[in-house]
């Protein structure tokens, strides 16, 4: 597809020092009339170097909106512990409920090198960032479908793990795709990406806001990792992808892949080998396990036995979802393993 955006303005970023008054009791549909176009608010504390949050890099998860919305609560007179800097990133996707619009790159896949309106906007960013020299970053996301809470690093230093671990027992190491947010401010302060269970999730929002406050009280992060057991750090091993030319449904017995109507209850959890995924219709392997570098893996992790697909070998999936849109685009979930 063209890159359209090439072809648009510069997009603004706004620059304010307060919380404005319209975001106490707002709701995501109110976006735009509080922040027209990307923002960066920037608030005094009383600890200079600040806590950066980012929040909206996709529209459709409204759980850092809500973090947004009472962070301003608490410190709308108040000055913070520690300075705060918050970037309001799509604001227009916020308002049309979509993770962006069909114009717009993923705002959460624009942050290394690269040309065009919205490169140049997270390189405003970035530059502000590098020159406040960031406590820690802390960028706030949903899943679309049910997961545990898990935070995401980027490098496996002790305040980054130190981070996810005050977040959830739970976390994942990934560099790719290394154009996240996280990966680009993992290059000069601790980062970590909180997944925080899908939109309206109300622990995963209070979570979030307790992991914020948390890090604003921090005086300074210990300097070994977190005790053992205190997080569980996962990594990707592959993606698994649906034959684009398969039908697929859940408990769908018309559908060509039919998967498993709980498969989503598997998210992070240890299966054994030989457990059934789906039963299929389709001519060739309908479920396809491919890795980071494009590599076909699946005859390493499914097999046929007569309709059914199982797993050939113990497997972590996590992800998983049934957003149809998702699956096709994205993938179906990924494979991971304990490091
Ligand atoms: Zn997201």
């Amino acid at each position: 597809m063209a890159d359209m955006s090439a072809d648009r303005g510069p997009i603004p970023l706004d620059r304010i020092d307060h919380f404005p008054d319209a975001l106490i009791g707002a709701e995501p549909g109110d976006i735009l009339t509080i922040f027209p176009n990307p923002t960066l608010i920037t608030i005094k504390g009383e600890a200079e170097r600040p806590l950066w949050v980012t929040t909206l890099l996709h529209g459709n998860e409204t759980t850092s909106f809500y973090v947004l919305r009472a962070l301003a609560e608490r410190y709308r007179v108040t000055p913070p512990p520690r300075s705060l800097t918050l970037f309001v990133g799509n604001v227009q996707a916020m308002a049309a409920g979509v993770r962006h619009l069909p114009e717009q790159p993923d705002f959460n896949r624009i942050w290394a090198e690269g040309s065009g309106p919205y490169h140049d906007l997270v390189h405003q960013v970035c530059e502000t960032a590098r020159l406040q020299i960031p406590f820690a970053s802390i960028d706030i996301h949903n899943n679309s479908g049910s997961n545990p809470h898990y935070g995401c690093v980027n490098a496996l230093r002790p305040a980054d793990l130190q981070l996810a671990a005050m977040f959830a027992d739970l976390g994942v190491f990934y560099r790719n795709p290394p154009t996240t947010q996280s990966i680009a401010f993992s290059n000069f302060c601790p980062a970590v990406t909180v997944e925080c269970g899908r939109s309206g999730d109300q622990l995963g929002i209070d979570r979030a806001i307790g992991l914020v406050e948390d890090v604003l009280r921090l005086e300074s992060f210990p300097a070994a990792p977190p005790a053992p057991g205190a997080v569980t750090l996962y990594h990707t091993l592959a993606s698994v992808v649906i034959d684009p030319k398969c039908t697929f449904g859940f408990d769908d017995e018309t559908a060509g892949l039919n998967l498993r109507a709980d498969l989503e209850d598997f998210n992070f959890s240890d299966l054994p080998a030989d457990t059934v995924w789906a039963t299929t219709q389709c001519p060739q392997d309908a479920l396809r396990v491919i890795d980071e570098h494009g590599h076909d893996l699946t005859d390493e992790f499914f097999r046929c036995d007569g309709d059914e697909i199982k797993s050939r070998r113990a497997i972590t999936p996590a992800m998983i979802t049934h957003d149809a849109d998702v699956i096709r685009q994205d993938c179906l979930c990924y494979l991971m393993e304990p490091i």
